[in-house]
């Protein structure tokens, strides 16, 4: 059992704020190689950006807290990635309208609500080749871990192994969404970079809950 308060969550986005700094080069190289090269720099300044604001954040609710998260990865974000975890941030707030804590519960449906939100404001699939590759495994094999009763520590390992296998098995995806798409070989062969990313984000996640 454990419970993710806002101040937890917050540290756990500093946290993710140092992993996707230190990876400038290997995640400039994956966008470089299936779109225009600037993933990186998106989801850096996205988070650099909220790691300056948490601070004006501390008194408000959970739920307005994740809808500020979603306001600012929009708007400093920018790509196709702003637009998509800003979607999910903001839909899930309305998951937390009220609460206070996380459970391991209530995880599963904000995991969920990522996913559902990103397919929707992106118009895909699993199996197109997006970030949706590595959070929807992820989530789906964490819900099979909650919903059979399984300890906590094994259902964040599920998370964890979820979204990586699913952004390596991106690899040998056709791109049908984004960039990738564009290219004559649909990218096949080369990691889609925002499953990559979003799986560094969910790896964290499991890793701190579990610390
Ligand atoms: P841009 O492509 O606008 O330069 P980024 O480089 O920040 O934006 O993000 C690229 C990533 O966004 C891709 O690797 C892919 O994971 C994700 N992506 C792009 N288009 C879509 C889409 N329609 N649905 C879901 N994810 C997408
Ligand atoms: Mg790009
Ligand atoms: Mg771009």
């Amino acid at each position: 059992m454990f419970e993710l308060r806002k101040e937890d969550y917050m540290k756990y986005l500093y946290e993710v704020a140092v992993r996707i700094h230190e990876k400038e080069e290997y995640i400039t190289e994956l966008d470089a190689e299936t779109g225009d090269g600037d993933h990186w720099l998106n989801l850096d300044t996205g988070f650099q950006k909220l790691t300056e604001k948490l601070e004006e954040w501390t008194a408000c609710s959970y739920a307005e807290f994740y809808r500020n998260i979603g306001m600012t990865m929009m708007s400093a974000m920018g790509g196709s990635s702003g637009v998509l975890y800003g979607s999910a941030y903001l839909k899930t707030s309305k998951l937390l309208e009220g609460k206070d804590v996380i459970t391991p519960e209530l995880l599963g449906d904000i995991l969920e609500g990522w996913a559902s939100a990103i397919a929707h404001r992106g118009n895909t699939k699993p199996g197109f080749k997006t970030m949706l590759d590595a959070i929807y495994p992820a989530s789906k094999r964490y819900g099979q871990a909650i919903e059979a009763g399984k300890d906590c520590k094994t259902c964040l390992g599920e998370l964890k192994r979820g979204a990586q296998e699913g952004a390596e098995n991106t690899k040998n995806m056709e791109a049908v969404r984004g960039r990738a798409s564009y290219r004559e070989d649909k990218s096949v062969g080369h990691l889609d970079p925002g499953a990559v990313t979003m799986a560094i984000q969910l790896e964290c996640l499991a890793e701190f809950i579990i610390e």
